[in-house]
């Protein structure tokens, strides 16, 4: 008699958990951003010598990114690695992890956002500095050829990709698995 309508709740429940998962990609979009700004402001609390927003340039963004990549989880071998260029590479290797590009990318968005949010001039974002858009454009290119992965605009059909970086769609992740807020960084 229980069996019927606990498995319609069930049912019911995914639903309703996918409305509320399209509904809250902006709000997801706003923490992330807020949680980016509050990053780079506690870098720049921890930086030595002291670094104020106002004095930050385009080359203290690169600095930023740079020390991002130690808690990077995308594997870009190097170009003595046998897998270089390899996609899905069968066996592990001894190359660095790194920040996926797209990681990178899509966190200067949203500092570049902010930054103006919070009073800055667009001409003074140091988001937007050219030396950062060169620097992001040299990491698309040579993760690209490192692992193998066609970073082009138009979305060809590509094979299903089981090792493909999360971290350049997290919004896919239930709304309750917001525990690991720490790590912002995938
Ligand atoms: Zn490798």
């Amino acid at each position: 008699m229980q069996d019927v309508p606990e498995k319609k709740s069930v049912e019911g429940n995914m639903v309703i958990g996918k409305k509320v998962l399209s509904i809250n990609t902006k709000g997801r979009y706003e923490n992330q951003k807020r949680r980016d700004w509050n990053t780079f402001g506690q870098y720049l609390r921890n930086h030595r010598p002291p670094l104020s927003l106002s004095r930050c340039s385009g080359a203290h963004v690169l600095e930023f990114l740079r020390y991002l990549d130690q808690f990077g989880k995308t594997k870009v071998h190097t170009q003595l690695c046998p897998f270089f260029g390899h996609p899905n590479p069968p066996a592990p290797c001894p190359c660095p992890l790194r920040q996926a590009w797209g990681s990178l990318d899509a966190l200067i968005g949203r500092l570049r956002a902010a930054f103006e949010e919070h009073g800055g001039k667009p001409e003074n974002n140091p988001f937007g500095a050219r030396a950062v858009r060169l620097y992001l454009r040299e990491v698309r290119d040579s993760q690209s050829k490192a692992r193998g992965i066609s970073y082009e605009k138009k979305k060809r059909k590509r094979p299903p990709q089981q090792q493909n970086p999360a971290s350049l769609m997290p919004p896919q992740a239930p709304p309750e698995s917001t525990t690991s807020a720490s790590e912002n960084y995938q």
